[in-house]
Parts: C-alpha cells; sequence; structure tokens
C-alpha cells in the first residue's frame, strides 16, 4: 500500500523519537533514599545513595578509592596505566601487529611509530571494552594535499570506533570528518588543531556498546575527547559505527566481543604516534 507523504514522515518522526528515547539516561537510578533521625534533641536529615550514607566514614561500607601514582609529568602514564608504546622498538614489537596478528610493517622513527602507506592498520594485542586512553599524533611538517587527503589517520577503539587524526591546521573538510571528529558520526565542538608536525595530544574516555543475545545494540557507545587539552566531544552518546558506508553514510552497530584492540589507521600518510597508554574503566 502506497503512503501518503504526510503519514510518512509521521512515521519517521515516531522512529527518531524512539531512538532518542532509548538514549536517554535511565533517572531511577541512583536510588536516592532519606531519613530523619533525632539527634541530641535535633532533626538530623540523613540522605543515602544506592544505600549508602553521604559522608559514610566505615570503609567497610564506603571504602576509598585505590592509590594511583599519576605521571612524573603531564601526559605521563599513571601506575596503573598499561603502556603501549614508549618510544622503543621493543615495546611496538611487543605490543603491536598488523590486522593478521603478523609483525606489522610501520617504523619507530624518532621515538616515534610512523605509518607506512599500504602497510595496514596496526593494532594492540591486548584488547579493552571501556577505558581511558592517552594517545599523542603528529601530522606530517611536510604538507602534502588537502581535506581528507592530508595527514590522515585515526585512533579506533575496539578496532572499529575511530577518532579521526587529519591535520586540520588550516585544512578544511566536512565536519564530521575532520580532527577528533567520531568519523561520520559527531563533530568536534571546535577545532583545537596544532600546526602540521608538531604533537599533539587525544585523551580519550570510552565507554563501549553492549549488546543483547539477539545482536541489538542495548547501551550505546559513548566518548568524551580532549583534544590538545580542549574538551572536543563531551559525553557523546554514539549512534552507531564509524565505518564507511558510502560517501554519504556511516556503518551501523553490529555485536562484537566485549574487548578488541587498540587500533591505528594506515591512510596513505606518514602520521606518527607517541606515549600511548590506557587504563581499563568499569563498565
Ligand atoms: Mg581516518
Amino acid at each position: 500500500m502506497k503512503q501518503s507523504p504526510i503519514l510518512s514522515s509521521a512515521a519517521l518522526l515516531i522512529f527518531a523519537f524512539g531512538s532518542v528515547a532509548s538514549g536517554q539516561e535511565d533517572m531511577s537510578k541512583p536510588v536516592i533514599t532519606k531519613e530523619i533521625k533525632k539527634e541530641n534533641g535535633k532533626d538530623v536529615p540523613y540522605m543515602y545513595i544506592d544505600g549508602i550514607k553521604v559522608h559514610e566514614a566505615d570503609q567497610s561500607k564506603q571504602p576509598l578509592p585505590p592509590l594511583v601514582v599519576p605521571g612524573s609529568e603531564p601526559g605521563a602514564p599513571p601506575s596503573d596505566a598499561v603502556v603501549l608504546f614508549d618510544g622503543t622498538e621493543k615495546s611496538f614489537k611487543e605490543n603491536w601487529t598488523n590486522t593478521k596478528g603478523e609483525e606489522s610493517k610501520w617504523n619507530v622513527v624518532d621515538g616515534a611509530l610512523e605509518s607506512v602507506r599500504r602497510a595496514g592498520y596496526i593494532q594492540s594485542k591486548a584488547e579493552f571494552g571501556s577505558c581511558q586512553l592517552h594517545i599523542e599524533w603528529a601530522s606530517p611538517v611536510d604538507v602534502q594535499g588537502s581535506g581528507q587527503g592530508r595527514g590522515n589517520s585515526g585512533v579506533f577503539l575496539m578496532g572499529q570506533y575511530e577518532v579521526q587524526v587529519l591535520d586540520s591546521y588550516e585544512n578544511e573538510t566536512y565536519a564530521d570528518g575532520q580532527a577528533s571528529a567520531l568519523y561520520g558520526r559527531s563533530t568536534p565542538l571546535v577545532n583545537a588543531s596544532r600546526k602540521p608536525g608538531e604533537w599533539q595530544t587525544y585523551d580519550i574516555i570510552f565507554r563501549r556498546p553492549q549488546f543483547n543475545d539477539e545482536g541489538k545494540v542495548t547501551k550505546r557507545a559513548t566518548f568524551t575527547v580532549l583534544h590538545n587539552g580542549v574538551l572536543v566531544q563531551n559525553h557523546v552518546v554514539l549512534s552507531g559505527g564509524t565505518g564507511w558506508d558510502g560517501p554519504h553514510s556511516a556503518t551501523e552497530y553490529k555485536a562484537h566481543a566485549d574487548k578488541g584492540p587498540i587500533a591505528m589507521q594506515d591512510h596513505g600518510n606518514p602520521v606518527r604516534f607517541r606515549n600511548i597508554w590506557v587504563r581499563e574503566l568499569k563498565d
């Protein structure tokens, strides 16, 4: 049966509404309860968050956070980080392969990992789900090409969700494909790019997506990203995959394992990476 244009746009609206609703946070959590206790003849309000009293000093009920020794300087790995690349050939060989699990043909140059044209992506041997990732990168100082062709690479969480790496310094491209975009899905809040050849940082807080037994996404991934210390993705709920699905379409979510590698893209440009470390996070 042929639908009238009005009916189909109404159907579309309902669909859009449904997907927004499923991305909303659960306002029933945490569970907050309150009571008034009489103390020294006075009414004292008590509040409990998920059953734990506010300012609970009993560590058997509210343990103190574990100690972490922060890095010796800003950007250096803290004591509980998994260091994936420390600038040495040894750490490259120990921690990275190509996507077939074989030795990668990327180079270690001046303490940095450099992408090699046609060598393919590299990926970490270790796999992660939700995590905090610190990675530094530099686009080639020898500026070549324009748009997506200039200093293109990418940092992938779980081997597939891409935070775009691109020389976006005085180099325009579509907004959802510039540096620090969640490729094809979310434009950065600002362009905080440094000049070609200068070292730049990404600090990424990622929560993995979750799927049910039928392979349907039940919890979408979220990204918070700082580019050179500037907030560019603010707890963004990723609406689907970031894979290429033609010039104006991105891939959808497809169920996968709870953990996957950190990966970087060979897009034909000699982009460099250094100081790569990860901290695993609870879902
Ligand atoms: Mg890319």
